[in-house]
């Protein structure tokens, strides 16, 4: 497997209202999507720099991860995604190497790209996201 590069990388916020306006206004940013993903419970702004996004995350309940995260550590950098060709043969082979991971099958997130999240402790702190297409 090789990561073809950054797709994304994400910051937990706890007012995605006031994050986008932030990042449009001292950024010059234009948000380009925002996007429920039911699945995580969280409601995700994108916006491109050149071919990496940034992702800002809001909690939509206060039990998901994202909330929890908040409450344990503030806002702040969340997860760097990298894009892969194919997700699924991706978390194949990393669990072969001993990888430790949160999902073993891929999910849908947002924009409809196949993701899943490799364990921090796997990853020296950082959790780490694949993306790719659905194939
Ligand atoms: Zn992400």
């Amino acid at each position: 497997m090789i990561l073809n590069n950054i797709d994304h990388i994400a910051i937990a916020v706890k007012n995605l209202e006031q994050s986008i306006k932030l990042y449009e206004e001292m950024f010059g940013l234009k948000c380009y999507l925002i996007e429920d993903v039911d699945d995580q419970k969280v409601k995700t702004a994108f916006f491109k720099l050149g071919n990496v996004k940034l992702e800002l995350l809001e909690s939509s309940d206060p039990q998901s991860p994202i909330a929890k995260f908040i409450e344990k550590r503030g806002e702040g950098m969340h997860h760097i995604a990298y894009l892969v060709e194919d997700v699924q043969s991706s978390l194949i082979e990393l669990e072969g190497k001993g990888v430790q991971l949160i999902d073993k099958y891929p999910r849908t997130g947002a924009e409809n790209l196949n993701i899943a999240f490799i364990h921090p402790k796997s990853t020296f702190g950082v959790l780490t996201e694949l993306v790719g297409k659905k194939k």
